[in-house]
């Protein structure tokens, strides 16, 4: 089968990743064969790719395929499998986890120490195929379109998490920051919770985007996010999904006393003033039982994506085009 493959590390504008054909080994029991349709192009990829997450043991092989959020159809079955043969389904970046451990059996499969990552400790989904575990892929509901909905799997449930854990509810705002994949979902997930979402966007066209996403207000600044707090006043809960040490910097000036930061990206948190009594806390992906939900709030219609589409093979220019910025809401790539 045809992939895009990573052998090395290295910027982007070097296509670290080549078109080849791909040796695949036949699913065990317990594994699924899918044939993908849609493989979304995720920010965390590009940083896996150009070398930066190498200190946190990210790519955890070489090569590797890349890719986490996927929709595919059921191609081969091992096993013990409970999918059969052309069942469409879709797979997250939680690979797979231990089961056992006490994250496993309280529902936070995502925080096992034993967790497999999709494209980071295993291969992913760009590519022609992929080998799954029956237990860690989910039906996709009939009413959604398909090469378009595979982001509801990375960004989707990212969003959704993230609004959870953020204390939401009826007469509170949040402020999201960081209008992208997730950024675009995160609009809608917040509101979703019974509070007032309020963009804020470094780039016209993400504006326009958090506009089209249902945003209550959106907040155009400058890559240094400059006097946002005097101008604009402080939310009760901030998101942050830009991937920059200054996007959680500010962050952390824009919540209210007592409110709550949900940080989403990886950074460290600077001057952080205990007498404000705010919580500070991270936000990763989302166990299973969350990854269902979104699944029924799309299938509902109360969560829409922003995607274009590209070929695989265009993988390296698609990432390009992250880099600069140029990607409104996802793209996915088509095998
Ligand atoms: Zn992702
Ligand atoms: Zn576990």
């Amino acid at each position: 089968m045809k992939a895009m493959v990573l052998h090395r590390p290295a910027p982007v504008e070097q296509k670290p990743l080549s078109y080849e054909d791909y040796d695949l080994r036949e699913p065990g029991p317990g594994e699924l064969l899918i044939k993908v349709i849609s493989c979304g192009v995720c920010h965390s990829n590009l940083h896996m790719i150009e070398g930066d997450w190498v200190k946190y043991g990210v790519p955890a092989k070489l090569p590797i395929i890349p890719g986490h959020e996927v929709i595919g159809t059921v191609s081969m079955a091992g096993p013990g499998s409970l999918h059969r043969e052309g069942d469409v389904v879709g797979l997250s970046p939680l690979y797979s986890s231990c089961g056992r451990c006490d994250y496993c059996i309280t529902g936070n499969e995502h925080l096992c120490d034993s967790v497999q990552i999709t494209g980071e400790t295993v291969d992913g989904c760009y590519a022609e195929y992929i080998i799954a575990k029956d237990e860690y892929v989910y039906d996709v509901p009939g009413n959604l379109d398909l090469e378009t909905s595979s982001p509801l799997f990375c960004p989707g449930v990212t969003a959704y998490r993230a609004s959870k854990l953020a204390s939401l509810g009826p007469g509170k705002d949040a402020y999201v920051i960081g209008i992208g994949g997730v950024g675009h979902v995160a609009l809608q997930t917040v509101k979703l919770f019974g509070a007032r979402a309020v963009a804020v966007s470094t780039s016209e066209a993400h504006a326009r985007l958090a506009e089209e996403m249902g945003a209550d207000e959106v907040v155009s600044t400058d890559r240094e996010y400059s006097g946002l707090s005097e101008r604009y006043g402080r939310a009760d809960s901030v998101l942050v999904f830009s991937p920059s040490q200054k996007a959680i910097d500010t962050g952390l000036k824009l919540v209210k006393k007592g409110g709550t930061l949900v940080v989403g990206v990886f950074g460290d948190i600077h001057e952080f003033r205990f007498p404000t009594e705010i919580t500070v806390r991270g936000s990763v992906i989302g166990p299973r039982k969350d990854m269902k939900e979104v699944l029924r709030l799309a299938s509902d219609g109360k969560i829409r994506l922003k995607v274009t589409k590209f070929r695989l093979s265009e993988a390296n220019e698609v990432l390009q085009r992250l880099k600069n910025g140029e990607i409104i809401g996802r793209a996915v790539l088509i095998p």
